[in-house]
């Protein structure tokens, strides 16, 4: 039998009302199943309706039309919405907006400890979450003195606490420079491979996309590509007209091939690259 998807959103459709009433669709009946243990990249222009459906799986937003399910709950249904929560946790951009404690830890206690697990169980899971983020050290330190990566780590540990199955982050790199950048996608690698939680990251930077299993490219409420990234990106004009650039290294394979050499256009990573590179210099 097939596994349960963990997120499923069946002909999703939004649209925000604004003050003069005018509601323009956001989401456009959008269908996509999120496999338990994938790790996911939703890629997109701004605007292309990334955040909105973010929301809809931790049900901060319901949909005005379809049906977005999360762990096999409706998120319509107000019952299920705190087991919904604590099944997909979301990260969000901005770590200061997130941090609410002046002690790391007692930061991370605070979503268990307002979910009413006992006191031992949140030593334990506080421990664990911070083990998990790389963060254990820290413990006992001031978030506000931390360096950006290290905030939005906490962060995270925040919402591991929760123990959630599946874990939505909205451009959780967006704020950090690019130390913080690579330990936060450190760290996002490993709660997906080491530790088995779904990911699901929305970001515009192609080669945060690129370390997903999945990359689904969103445009204007469409999900308008979705494969592998290696498949995905060798779409290099598809993409193109949806304001959206490749990586460095398929961006050069292609100019390469439009050139008439016989490249391969799969060769994302900077190693996959040079050795495309190497085999056509004849050298290896
Ligand atoms: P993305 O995350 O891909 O940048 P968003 O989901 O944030 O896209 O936005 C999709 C569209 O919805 C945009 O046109 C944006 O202006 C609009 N939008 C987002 N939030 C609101 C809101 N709170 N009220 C009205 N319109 C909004």
């Amino acid at each position: 039998m097939k596994p349960e998807a963990i997120i499923r959103a069946e002909q999703l459709t939004f649209s925000y009302t604004d003050e003069s009433g005018v509601t323009p669709i956001v989401l456009d009946g959008v269908d996509l199943e999120i496999r338990e243990g994938s790790f996911v990249a939703i890629l997109g222009h701004n605007g292309s309706g990334k955040s909105t459906f973010a929301k809809h799986m931790n049900a901060i937003l319901l949909p005005t039309g379809g049906t977005m399910w999360v762990g096999g709950m409706d998120t319509r249904n107000d019952d299920d919405l705190l087991d919904i929560r604590r099944t997909a946790g979301m990260v969000f951009q901005n770590p200061d907006n997130q941090i609410v404690a002046s002690v790391v830890e007692e930061d991370v206690a605070f979503a268990p400890e307002n979910l009413g697990v006992p006191p031992e169980e949140i030593r334990q899971r506080v421990d664990e979450a911070l083990e998990m983020v790389g963060m254990k050290e820290f413990a006992l330190h001031a978030p506000h003195l931390l360096s950006g990566g290290q905030k939005q780590r906490v962060a995270i540990a925040g919402v591991i606490a929760m123990r959630p199955r599946c874990i939505v982050m909205d451009e959780p790199t967006a704020m950090l420079d690019p130390v913080g950048r690579k330990e936060v996608m450190r760290t996002i690698r490993d709660l997906n491979r080491r530790y088995g939680i779904t990911v699901i990251l929305i970001t515009h930077h192609m080669d945060e996309a690129a370390q997903a299993d999945r990359l689904v490219v969103m445009s204007k409420g469409h999900v308008i590509a979705d494969g592998t990234p290696k498949e995905v990106f060798q779409d290099v004009e598809g993409l193109r007209a949806v304001g959206l650039a490749v990586p460095e290294t398929v961006s050069l394979l292609w100019e390469l091939r439009q050139a008439g050499l016989e490249v391969p256009l799969d060769a994302i990573s900077d190693e996959e690259c040079a050795q495309a590179l190497a085999k056509l210099l004849h050298v290896s």
